[in-house]
């Protein structure tokens, strides 16, 4: 039987109830309690193109899919022999935010929610929007008033009701949690619920499959709630369990803007929980998140992985988005330049040596952020 228990203090949850965060405060983990072979890639449901055909290592429900996931693998020779973009541009409402919401909001339903709120630096409040509206449940979205305009018009003709707040995007959580209870809305804030992270995990066992059941050297994801980052580890330990790989992993890096670095921060202090960062700054939205409950999960998975967590400025990002773009043709987000920018200081730095494998994730497409990229 699956279960739901607490990746910091492994307390118990109902998993046929809707849950949010375990009494500790932390995020809760979904766990088949896979066993050796029990499921083999063999297994898979090879004639669906989408993250479905991860099913039967996701939790069951009725899907609400837009068609989300199983996003090329693009060789990116021209920047580098041997790296790789995974491209999550594509996905509906143009980021991978899709794989989390509809695994969110297929378990919502499923469990009885009524109303549906995120607090988003954009790319979530879109997902939930387009989610919300296929499954037909209200959508109530928070973001910051600077979030760049597409997110808003988009949000808007996808039905949903968007708030804008003067702040980041922790003050438009703080709003969600302040009227939750009174509005009914069930709150699919980053890791506050148990199932966007399940999403986001199909995203590794894509790459393993793209690579011919191998895994890359490196993996350099930009980091902000940090997801994708927690899913592909949680996804790469049941890849284990169940005997498809041994203890080798990637090395984990992650990617921060240098305007709001507050996991680099604590990765470099020998932390293993990082605190708010000050006056959180930065064009790449997605990586606008002063304070993320699961920071000690990625820091688990990067110094597990021996992997690294660095900085790349709003600058270094935006050139090196529109290199990847010109040398790829991926017309790649402020987030996804940053994986570039990180990736050639590790190797300059001889971090990365020059034969490894390396998958660059751009976890968005550059046509929400064409205020920042002209
Ligand atoms: C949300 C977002 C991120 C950060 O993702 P996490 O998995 O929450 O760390 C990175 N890039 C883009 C484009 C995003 O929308
Ligand atoms: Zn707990």
């Amino acid at each position: 039987m699956p279960t739901l228990s607490c990746f910091l203090c492994g307390k118990p949850a109902d998993p046929q109830k809707l849950q949010t965060v375990c009494e500790c405060g932390r995020p809760l983990k979904f766990d088949l309690g896979l066993k050796k072979a029990q499921i083999t890639p063999k297994d898979l449901d090879h004639n669906t193109n989408s993250l479905w055909r991860y099913a039967k290592l996701l939790p069951a429900c009725d899907p609400v899919t837009l068609g989300e996931g199983a996003t090329p693998l693009i060789p990116a020779h021209r920047l580098h022999t041997n790296w790789f973009i995974k491209d999550e541009g594509v996905n509906p409402t143009a980021s991978f935010k899709a794989r989390g919401m509809s695994l969110a909001v297929s378990m919502a339903k499923k469990l009885g929610a009524q109303a549906l709120a995120v607090p988003s630096a954009g790319n979530a409040a879109s997902a939930l929007s387009a989610y919300a509206a296929a499954a037909q449940i209200p959508a109530f979205v928070f973001m910051p008033s600077d979030t760049p305009h597409a997110f808003i018009v988009e949000c808007r003709s996808l039905g949903a009701q968007v708030t804008l707040v003067d702040g980041l995007i922790t003050d438009c959580a703080a709003e969600i949690a302040r009227r939750k209870q009174q509005e009914g809305w069930f709150d699919l804030s980053t890791l506050k619920e148990p199932y966007r992270v399940e999403g986001k995990k199909t995203m590794g066992y894509e790459v393993f499959e793209q690579f011919n059941q191998k895994l890359p050297d490196v993996i350099v994801y930009p980091a902000g709630g940090g997801t994708g980052l927690i899913g592909m580890a949680k996804a790469f330990d049941e890849m284990e369990q169940l005997g498809w790989i041994g203890a080798e992993r990637p090395r984990m890096v992650a990617v921060q803007a240098a305007g709001c670095a507050p996991i680099v921060q604590a990765f470099q202090n020998g932390e293993r929980f990082a605190e708010p960062f000050p006056n959180a700054a930065t064009v790449a939205s997605g990586l606008r998140v002063p304070r993320a409950i699961g920071d000690f999960l990625m820091l688990d998975a990067i110094r597990a992985t021996h992997g690294t967590a660095l900085t790349a400025t709003d600058r270094e990002m935006i050139e090196s988005a529109k290199k990847m773009a010109a040398r790829t043709g991926v017309f790649a987000c402020p987030e996804g330049g940053a994986t570039l920018a990180a990736a050639e200081k590790l190797t300059q730095q001889g971090w990365i040596k020059p034969q490894e494998t390396v998958v660059l994730f751009n976890t968005g497409s550059g046509l929400k952020y064409l205020e920042a990229l002209a």
